[in-house]
């Protein structure tokens, strides 16, 4: 109990601040151009972040359990130069896919993509199912990386949340959100132009901003609209 509180006090999550969801998506809405902003000046340019397919996303996505942004930049660029194409991964021996993973610790998450690429290849054609369900039955393709490729990939209304954005539209909102309730946060909050942009651009702010620990809210874009930092101006302790 007592960590549970620790954890929520960290956060800075208090009901006293809660507001309603549609408050939340309206601030949220307004301070689109802010977000954006934030993100042209300070965001990350990662090499999956540009037109990849859903080969490069798929790789990304992958390397990205569990490892840091940073770390996986390196092997990515490695691995997408030793296999350009989708269909190499299936034709070679599965020791060399492997050996990439292994030096970001994650070897048992080649094997799942190499079944997954090869899936698409062979059970679709090498196009990717834009469709939820039939991308879940894909080896190791969880909510997360079925919702990444939904949105950037199929270009569908999805959010994909991680543990950045739960953790800045719960000090946003003053309340503790699920995964889900965030991602139907920015779902109803952005029109399909803006989602994915904005998704991506609050990951880096949380990230680079938002810190769990602590967060620098003097250089957030949204500052004046977030109820944790506008409840610390106005004398809530939000930090032991
Ligand atoms: S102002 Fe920004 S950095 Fe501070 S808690 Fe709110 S979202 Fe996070």
């Amino acid at each position: 109990m007592r960590a549970i509180l620790g954890f929520l006090i960290d956060l800075g999550v208090d009901s006293v601040t809660s507001d309603n969801m549609g408050s939340v998506c309206e601030r949220l809405r307004r301070s689109r151009e802010k977000i954006l902003n934030w993100f042209r000046k300070h965001g990350r340019r990662f090499p999956w972040r540009g037109e990849v397919g859903w080969y490069g996303v798929l790789i990304a996505e992958f390397m990205l359990i569990r490892t840091r942004s940073e770390v996986a930049e390196r092997t990515f660029y490695e691995f997408v130069r030793a296999f350009p194409k989708p269909d190499l991964i299936c034709s070679t021996d599965h020791k060399e896919v492997v050996k990439y993973f292994r030096k970001i610790g994650l070897p048992t998450r080649a094997e799942r993509l190499i079944n997954a690429v090869c899936t698409i290849l062979s059970k679709y054609g090498g196009e990717i199912p834009c469709d939820y369900r039939k991308l879940r039955e894909l080896p190791g393709v969880g909510d997360y990386i079925a919702r990444v490729l939904l949105s950037r990939v199929c270009g569908k209304h999805y959010a994909f949340v991680d543990s950045n954005i739960v953790r800045i539209l719960s000090r946003f909102s003053g309340k503790l959100l699920s995964t889900l309730e965030a991602a139907r946060i920015l779902e109803e909050a952005f029109t399909s132009k803006d989602l994915t942009p904005i998704n991506i651009a609050l990951i880096d702010l949380g990230s680079l901003v938002c810190k769990p620990k602590k967060p620098y809210c003097l250089e957030c874009p949204v500052k004046e609209v977030c109820q944790f930092h506008v409840g610390s101006q106005n004398g809530f302790q939000y930090f032991s």
